[in-house]
């Protein structure tokens, strides 16, 4: 294949760079060694920044027992409680209003095997932690889209290479990057290639789904034998979603695809910055609006029926018989409504007659981003509380005197009301109702 080098848009590591259009410069919080050579010189400044979060690569190694505080009597509670009184706010902040989403989704995952994943500055190494990552995305992703289904495509060597088949089953998934031996990192990435092979394994999908790409890019520089806006034009026009978390700085076409196609990008600061960038794509993307030119009927666009099956499930001591996804023999799978086909796994698509087979419960588990739960509002004194006196989640009493001193957004009395059907629930409850269950307890919505 011919190739050369285009679209170098490489940037000297050793520049300042703008991380993420958030920080400038260089020299926040030296390590222990680099400190001293330059103490001299650099003492008061070192000083006045090191409350500043650093940047991975100049961080020392911190422990993560040593970023628990305990409080004077010895106990990890309040740590506890600020994290849920975090997870409280950021819920509180979402927008309340219903938003257009895409509950059938399609997701290539692409990931950075060149020799630049190698590097240490986030440990133990940018691949390794984006293994680990990925694999956390992975089980989220699919708790949180059951009908949704992702595929893997690696780049390295100037190539794109598919690592996993588009599937819906996590398993097959997880299996395709379970061995990092043979993703080991080679040669340089390929961002033309890649998307261009992420593009043509999306080409088959029905338009009520959507198509999205998450590029996660460790390299400054891409080796394209083409021109690779022609790339970005013809993922605009397939609809194809370009997200990019990068692990080094931003490069100028990478931002170009996420804006154009309606992608998220981020530049990943640390380790901890780079898990939350990547789990914030989790949620199903809101449906963009129709550009003004589709006229003024476009604004709310037909919402198409889509033929979908309920299969029936196979007891496990029946017969055994082949599977039309494996020909293999075995004797547990669901039939196809439709075709009476044998399939292992749902959802799936029917591979005789085309029919979306799909469990009820995956159909239901995929409505709460649509219906979100209301967020319970803090009870915040004693005055204000109902006369229950457990909670109506799990019957645990709720404490009877006040707490002194909460954290904002938090309750005093640990009672936590659903606007709805005013129940009161405890903090614990509160987050998995909202987290997990999706549904309120009390009134069912
Ligand atoms: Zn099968
Ligand atoms: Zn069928
Ligand atoms: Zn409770
Ligand atoms: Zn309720």
């Amino acid at each position: 294949m011919p190739r050369r080098d285009g679209e170098y848009m490489g940037v000297d590591s050793d520049s300042d760079i703008s991380v993420g259009g958030e920080r400038k410069g260089k020299g926040k919080d030296k390590t222990d060694k680099r400190k001293k050579d330059k103490a001299k010189t650099k003492a008061t400044e070192a000083e006045s920044d090191h409350l500043q979060a650093a940047y991975t690569w100049e961080a020392s190694y911190t422990r993560s027992w040593d970023t628990v505080r305990e409080d004077e009597a010895g106990s990890l509670q309040g740590a506890v409680e600020d994290w849920m009184a975090r997870g409280r706010r950021r819920r509180l902040l979402a927008p309340a209003a219903p938003v257009r989403r895409t509950i059938i989704r399609h997701l290539v995952l692409l990931l950075d095997l060149s020799t630049s994943m190698l590097d240490r500055d986030m440990r133990p190494t940018r691949f390794d932690l984006t293994l680990q990552y990925a694999r956390e995305f992975i089980v989220e992703w699919f708790d949180q889209n059951p009908l949704g289904q992702i595929g893997i495509v690696g780049m390295r060597a100037g190539i794109g290479e598919r690592v996993g088949e588009m599937s819906g089953n996590p398993q097959d998934v997880l299996k395709a990057i379970a061995d990092r031996h043979k993703l080991e990192p080679t040669g340089e990435p390929s961002l033309q290639n890649s998307i261009e092979l992420a593009k043509s394994s999306m080409s088959h999908l029905p338009t009520h789904s959507s198509r999205e790409i998450l590029i996660i890019f460790g390299s400054l520089t891409t080796c394209d034998p083409h021109n690779i806006h022609e790339t970005l034009d013809a993922c605009v026009a397939t609809k194809i979603r370009v997200s990019v978390v990068a692990l080094a700085a931003e490069m100028k076409i990478c931002r170009e695809l996420c804006d154009k196609t309606g992608g998220q990008f981020g530049v990943a600061m640390n380790e901890g910055h780079f898990k939350d960038l990547l789990f914030e794509l989790i949620p199903p993307p809101a449906q963009r609006a129709l550009s003004r030119a589709a006229g003024a009927g476009a604004t709310n666009p037909a919402a198409d029926l889509m033929m979908m099956g309920f299969p029936t499930r196979l007891p496990d001591a029946s017969p055994p018989s082949l599977c039309v996804c494996h020909s293999q023999l075995r004797s547990d799978g669901f039939l196809c409504p439709r075709c009476l086909a044998k399939v292992c796994d749902v959802p799936t698509d029917c591979n005789i007659c085309d029919l979306m087979i799909v469990s009820s419960p995956h159909l239901a588990r995929s409505y709460h981003h649509l219906f979100p739960v209301k967020p319970y509002s803090a009870v915040l004194s004693m005055a204000d509380a109902s006369t229950s006196s457990g909670c109506h989640g799990c019957a645990r009493v709720f404490p009877l005197v006040a707490l002194a001193a909460v954290s904002e957004g938090m309750s005093a009395v640990g009672r936590y009301r659903c606007p709805d059907c005013r129940g009161e629930f405890c903090s614990d409850c509160d987050v998995f109702v909202h987290d997990v269950v999706h549904c309120c307890p009390g009134c069912g919505q």
